[in-house]
């Protein structure tokens, strides 16, 4: 136990000196001043060649969507994410030691060269993720979370990091047994990362851009339009476009979806009207509504009031 403790306060005392680190001292190889580069960089684009040319500058939700970006890229691990993750990897190891498990390295990939590495990495955390958020609009618990990210009604790049701080932990813990396997965990490579952001950043830009032929690879803003369209088609209830960084699942296994450009779609989805507007009770959301089903579900108020006041008339 005392091991945990100390796991735990060494988790915050580290964070937070390399968060204040990361803040003041620039360099090529930091976190936080790359993801203000690239949103300045993508936001400068935005403005100059906007797609669609009626969208404010700063544009609906902007300033939330800011503060969920930089809340999910450096607060959340600062509150709680990095001390809880260091403890499930230990309990996790430990776990694994009761059954005389050293460690879970299947395939040694040290031995190869540094571009395979970061391809087959790439690939790999790309592909859990397509079918992780396949999952949040399938399962039904999932999709309160998911919900949260899909209340944009005006793309811009920010809307990238605009979701809940669950998603974080459903992603990460999907992705940690895989990639410890093949020898290597996601935050070893620091140009993925980066690249990632980048790309996820323009999938929500008020940009036109598909890349050409490679948008048959990547994702790109006209595609992850469509993921966002409020009036999905009727044979694919769930949502089509699921691709994060890579296109290249979504045509492979038949979600791709684009009938036209779309520019002008509404976005968002059914009953959008009663989800909250702001960061904490957007976040809070999914546990309230866990608890208490239909407080948010305005419709089914109005149908339980009409119900009883029937029966009240009998
Ligand atoms: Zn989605
Ligand atoms: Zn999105």
């Amino acid at each position: 136990m005392e091991k945990y403790i100390k796991i735990i306060l060494d988790s915050y005392y580290g964070y937070w000196n390399y968060l204040v680190n990361e803040m003041f001292y620039p360099s090529w190889t930091n976190y936080f001043w790359w993801l203000l580069g690239l949103s300045v960089g993508v936001w400068l684009l935005e403005i100059f060649f906007p797609w669609r040319k009626k969208q404010a500058i700063f544009r609906k939700d902007f300033w939330l969507d800011g503060f969920y970006m930089f809340f999910n890229y450096f607060l959340f691990s600062l509150i709680a994410y990095n001390a809880i993750s260091n403890v499930a990897v230990e309990a996790f190891n430990d776990f694994l030691g009761i059954f005389g498990v050293e460690n879970l390295v299947a395939l040694q990939v040290e031995s190869w060269p540094r571009w395979g590495q970061f391809l087959l990495l790439f690939l790999v955390a790309d592909f859990i993720q397509w079918n992780v958020h396949r999952l949040l609009h399938r399962v039904p618990a999932l999709w309160e979370f998911h919900k949260v990210h899909h209340s944009v009604e005006e793309m811009g790049f920010a809307a990238h990091l605009r979701f809940h701080w669950m998603e974080t932990i459903i992603y990460k813990t999907a992705q940690y047994i895989p990639l410890a396997m093949i020898g290597f965990g996601l935050e070893d490579f620091f140009i993925v990362h980066i690249f990632a952001t980048a790309i996820g950043h323009l999938n929500h830009a008020n940009l036109r851009i598909t890349y050409g032929p490679l948008k048959y690879i990547l994702n790109n803003p006209i595609m992850h339009l469509w993921h966002h369209v409020k009036a999905l088609p009727k044979d694919r209830k769930y949502g089509v476009n699921y691709g994060i960084t890579l296109s290249l699942w979504d045509y492979l296994f038949g979600t791709d979806y684009i009938p036209h450009e779309g520019r002008d779609e509404a976005l968002g989805f059914d009953g959008m009207e009663a989800f909250p507007k702001t960061f904490w009770t957007q976040v809070s959301y999914p546990f309230v509504k866990q608890k208490n089903k239909d407080r948010f579900n305005t419709p089914q108020v109005v149908d339980d009031l009409r119900k009883a006041t029937i029966k009240v008339k009998k």
